[in-house]
């Protein structure tokens, strides 16, 4: 769950405002209280892909804000994504050259993606994930693949040398403030792609169509950058979130070997 850093949904409002309250909150519940992460607030632009990787050198160049890019890549016809882009969620460029993975999240509540997205873009936070797929495999995009969105936040000490992650300023962090010495590491936003996957933890399985939705959602983003990007969970980046939750664990191994739930 973006929490707030992301993951959450309507039904969670009361808990996440109080744990938006302060930072020190959450960092004092770590590791096992509240499912939400603590997160950032602030805004940006918007802007989008470019899937011209010839001038990619190895050597990053930061883009700027005032180069607009132009979303040229369309989703195919049958994943029928729906668009439901928030200017208010992106947080500057990210485009191809620095893409590296992919985050999974649950909501951590029932609702479909479209309330989601309305309650993320009411809250205030400004956390959001990219993409959110309903149980029945429906999926809503608010942010660009191209720009960056705050869901995974800050994560465990030591991570970014783990991940291969540097903060290179790109992401503008505003709202955001560090949650504790044990979770200092700010650098996923930036080189990531998240995406919200409905569900509660230990209520059950996801369903069929979610996770072949999932599926074919992965095989856009690959297919939009050109290369797999590795697929982690949140709890990956920052140890003591919930999410993904234990019924998905199976299917997060069968993500990272062959792209595929099953
Ligand atoms: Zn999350």
């Amino acid at each position: 769950m973006l929490g707030i850093d992301g993951c959450t949904s309507p039904e969670n409002q009361s808990e996440l405002s109080e744990a938006i309250q302060s930072d020190a909150i959450e960092a004092e519940e770590y590791p096992d209280s509240s499912p939400f992460d603590a997160e950032p607030k602030e805004q940006e632009i918007d802007q989008e892909p470019s899937l011209d990787r010839s001038s990619d050198t190895g050597d990053l160049d930061i883009p700027d804000d005032s180069e607009k890019l132009s979303y040229s890549e369309p989703a195919p016809s049958d994943l029928a994504i729906v668009q439901d882009i928030r200017p208010s969620f992106s947080h500057r460029l990210k485009s191809a050259e620095y893409q590296k993975y992919i985050v999974l999240h649950d909501t951590e509540g029932d609702s479909d993606p479209a309330s989601v997205i309305d309650w993320w873009d009411s809250n205030g936070n400004l956390v959001a994930a990219h993409f959110v797929i309903g149980k029945d495999g429906s999926i809503s995009q608010c942010v660009p693949l191209d720009e960056i969105a705050h869901h995974a936040g800050y994560g465990d000490t030591g991570h970014n040398e783990k991940y291969g992650l540097i903060e290179d300023g790109r992401d503008d962090m505003e709202g955001s403030s560090p949650i504790g010495s044990w979770a200092s590491d700010y650098g996923m936003n930036a080189w990531s792609v998240g995406i919200e996957l409905v569900h509660r933890g230990g209520e059950g399985d996801y369903p069929a169509a979610q996770l072949e939705a999932l599926d074919g959602l992965i095989a856009y983003i690959d297919s939009y950058y050109g290369f797999e990007s590795e697929i982690i969970d949140h709890k990956a980046w920052r140890s003591g979130n919930s999410d993904t939750s234990e019924e998905f664990s199976a299917y997060l191994e069968n993500y990272q070997d062959h792209r595929r739930h099953n």
